[in-house]
């Protein structure tokens, strides 16, 4: 029985093949940094590969199966292990080589890599290093470099990757790979919106990774490269329109850009703040004002999820996060009100306003200290939370059933009514939300009514 890398390297050496582990796993322990996930790559054949983990007691699957690649889960961790081959492309982007060999060179398996970083194997027998295209020397740099001349316009995924990769490491994008990048820009339109999802993700999430904080820098970097425009046409719509000076540093895109780097690393919340503006353009067009972009922005925000395959609930959340960003910007609102309106948007939604309150004003490149009417809300809302209001009919101290029970009222539209009456009440009152209070409030609702 297999249960770890180095018995499947050995089983590998008694058929005559030697195991290495490469990108992140060769990488990424150099770095100080830990090991993300394990991909494996010898010269045996998928089938081969599956055969003898079969006989090594290891569980298979053929995911990708067509590129080489074959899942084992090896102990407690899953391995991807790709045969060496070599790639050739068509024209265009799409990320799928028109035509795969496999080879035992792994020089040859090398070239067809993104960058010279993860480009490092190791022998996972014997701890050597092997180095073809200088890598060691770039870790040692900090610099991200592409494998070859034409790595960048081969696939556009890479573009993203190179963004990506930039901003999580702490690396600096060698400058004739983001020159070749920025020629080969159009690429990405090849590319599916699942694989744009994916790496925008990792780019919005990139200083939670291993803790380099370069958002912003990311999201200038696809500025420059022509992929913004492409991939979220949306924002670019903000370049160069202008803000009231005595409150923005920032053209509508570039606060964008700060905005998302102030907001907490919560995918939602990042993707909530990258977009709140995106009406602003529209609304400015049309009413020479910027009035209403809450509203044209929630709208578009929830298109820009939807054509990038998001979950629907995620597009919910952030269209909600957008539509009510601009509520009670001065901090005028009365307390009574922000409760009533807290428990009308929902504890979840509220926690994220308060986020994108502070990641917009933050974000404006003016104010830099604390950010008042979010620390209002949040005092407010922890002082609800505190005294037991509740947020949602499911947390009234009395159901639809207590209701028509004591009051004689069938189940109807009216049911829903006092429920909705009950739940503003207890926002203004948290302490009546107990069964013999609600009741007679119900009644007085009822009679009143
Ligand atoms: P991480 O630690 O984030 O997993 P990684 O370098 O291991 O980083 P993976 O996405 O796991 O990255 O890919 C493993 C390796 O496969 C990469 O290091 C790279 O050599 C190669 N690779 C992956 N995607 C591409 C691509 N689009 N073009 C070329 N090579 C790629
Ligand atoms: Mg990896």
């Amino acid at each position: 029985m297999i249960t770890t890398i180095e018995q499947l390297a050995q089983a590998f050496r008694a058929e005559g093949s030697t195991l290495y582990g490469i990108g992140g796993m060769v990488r990424n322990p150099l770095l100080g940094l830990p090991v993300s996930d394990y991909d494996i790559c010898s010269d045996m054949a998928p089938e081969r590969v599956k055969a003898l983990a079969v006989e090594g007691g290891i569980a298979v699957s053929g995911a990708g199966e067509q590129l080489g690649m074959v899942e084992l889960r090896v102990g407690d961790i899953i391995c991807q292990h790709t045969t060496f081959r070599r790639e050739s492309y068509g024209d265009g982007g799409n990320h799928r080589p028109n035509h795969v060999e496999f080879t035992d060179d792994l020089t040859k398996d090398a070239a067809r890599r993104d960058f010279t970083v993860n480009t490092l194997y190791v022998n996972i027998l014997t701890n050597e290093i092997i180095d073809p295209f200088g890598g060691l020397a770039d870790i040692e740099k900090k610099v991200l470099r592409g494998v070859k001349k034409d790595t960048m316009s081969r696939d556009g995924v890479r573009i993203l990757r190179m963004v990506r990769f930039a901003a999580e490491l702490g690396f600096a994008i060698e400058p004739d790979t983001f020159a070749a990048a920025k020629a080969g820009v159009e690429g990405l339109r090849d590319i599916s919106p699942q694989w744009i999802r994916s790496e925008l993700n990792r780019i919005l999430l990139s200083d939670a990774k291993y803790g380099n904080h370069g958002l912003v820098g990311a999201l200038e970097q696809l500025e420059e490269l022509g992929a913004l425009d492409i991939i979220l046409p949306e924002v670019t719509e903000g370049r160069g329109v202008g803000q009231r000076r005595e409150y923005h540093k920032y053209d509508v895109m570039n606060h964008l850009f700060h905005a998302a780097a102030f907001a907490p690393a919560e995918l939602e919340l990042r993707l909530a703040a990258l977009l709140h503006d995106i009406g602003k353009p529209e609304s400015l067009n049309t009413t020479g004002r910027m009035y209403m972009h809450d509203k044209i922005g929630a709208e578009k925000a929830e298109g820009v999820l939807k054509r990038l395959c998001y979950p629907a609930s995620a597009a919910q959340r952030v269209k909600e996060l957008v539509r009510h960003h601009m509520y009670d910007l001065r901090g005028e609102a009365r307390e009574a009100t922000l409760r009533v309106w807290m428990v009308l948007r929902g504890r979840d939604t509220v926690r994220g306003l308060i986020a994108l309150r502070r990641a917009d004003v933050l974000g404006s490149g003016i104010e830099t200290g604390p950010v008042a009417t979010a620390d209002r809300w949040e005092r407010v809302l922890m002082d609800m939370e505190r005294r037991g209001a509740p947020f949602s009919e499911k947390e009234l101290a009395v159901t639809g059933a207590d209701i028509m029970e004591a009051l004689s009222i069938p189940a109807g539209p009216k049911v829903g009514s006092v429920k909705a009456g009950l739940l503003l009440h207890c926002a203004r009152v948290p302490e009546d939300n107990r069964r013999d209070k609600l009741l007679k409030i119900a009644r007085d609702l009822v009679n009143n009514s």
